[in-house]
């Protein structure tokens, strides 16, 4: 697809909408005094409105990601990404696919701009039915979300499978990486040059433990880029996520120790749940998290809740019957999680 057919999917007023212009925006040169945007002086370190535009943080996360830190946009948490993409793209009527089991917000965002939510479910081993989900599409459709890893089935997308959707797929496919921290390998972002229809959302909620500070992140071409940042709200990322962010950043260390710790404990919990006699299979997880179907799920659930443990239903998802999705915590936590299943 071509940078000109991409202007095409944009609701037609977003592309002359004047995106507001923040006071610090309007000048060039040294600022000593700062009497421009009615803030409080006293220098507390959070008297100042933020940077609209991250810029430390975009060097930051680019310098990490070995990516142009012009062609990302960062959004409180990658939740306000998926509906500022689906405002970006669908009027009243037009269609949004996904494949659930899935990410529950791709819907939520959908219903609140009133466009079609279609479905297409996953096979029952959680890969993508290409065909049915290429017979599904047509000149309403506007985007497509692919979520690889996928949340709750756990399981990456076959990469030849998402890169024939992304050629295919007559609108905006966005990648939502969540999980990639768990499988950095599997990541499209060395290629999203290739694809001017690609969007790829990431975020420091999962494996950079930093789901409090609310921090996102959406890498795509320039011009998409240019009409997120024409319809996010200016200071969508405050000075504390900011800084909080920016330390994290500078410790990429400390993050891939807590993932090599965290992918050991899944595959502790992969060897030790299948001794007990209330569990009948492990989907395949390459995340931080399992899908487990039990005999009877609620029973389970139930009793772990009895023993203060919560973990998440999906039985109530296609494909997912009798099945919880149970994240893997401290090795303690893992351990009560055994002993309060054995004593089912
Ligand atoms: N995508 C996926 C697949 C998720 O599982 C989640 C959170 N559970 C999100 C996006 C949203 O993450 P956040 O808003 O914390 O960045």
């Amino acid at each position: 697809m071509a940078n000109k057919d991409i202007k095409n999917l944009v609701r037609p007023n977003l592309l002359t909408l004047k995106a507001y212009s923040s006071a610090r925006s309007e000048f060039k040169g040294r600022a000593d005094v700062l009497l421009d945007a009615n803030e409080s002086p006293w220098p507390t370190g959070r008297n100042r409105y933020p940077d609209p535009l991250s810029t430390e943080l975009r060097q930051a996360l680019g310098a990490f990601k070995n990516f142009n830190p012009d062609q990302i946009v960062f959004g409180n948490g990658s939740d306000e990404l998926v509906d500022q993409i689906t405002r970006i793209f669908c009027n009243a009527g037009d269609a949004v696919h996904a494949l659930p089991p899935t990410f529950g917000m791709y819907k939520v965002a959908a219903g609140i701009a009133d466009a079609e939510f279609r479905a297409t479910n996953l096979a029952p081993d959680f890969t993508i039915p290409v065909e049915e989900l290429k017979a599904s599409w047509d000149d309403r459709s506007k985007i497509l979300w692919l979520c690889s890893p996928n949340n709750p089935s756990g399981n990456a997308m076959d990469s030849a499978v998402l890169e024939d959707l992304i050629r295919t797929f007559p609108g905006i496919v966005v990648l939502d990486e969540a999980y990639i921290d768990f499988v950095p390998e599997l990541s499209f972002l060395p290629r999203l040059e290739e694809f001017p229809n690609l969007i790829i959302t990431q975020t420091l909620s999962k494996g950079w433990g930093m789901a409090g500070i609310r921090c996102g992140a959406a890498f795509a071409s320039p011009f998409i880029i240019q009409m997120l940042n024409t319809i996010k709200m200016p200071y969508n990322i405050n000075v504390l996520t900011t800084g909080v962010a920016l330390e994290a950043l500078s410790k990429p260390e400390e993050m891939k120790a807590k993932v090599s710790t965290l992918i050991e404990e899944r595959k502790r919990l992969e060897r030790e749940l299948p001794k007990l006699d209330c569990v009948e299979y492990i989907f395949p997880s390459v995340t931080n998290f399992l899908l487990i179907r039990f005999k009877d799920s609620d029973k389970v659930y139930q009793h772990l809740l009895d023993n203060a443990i919560v973990v998440r239903n999906q039985s109530y998802q296609p494909n997912a019957a009798n099945c919880l999705r149970i994240t893997a915590g401290l090795k303690e936590e893992n351990d009560r999680l055994l002993e309060a299943l054995r004593t089912l």
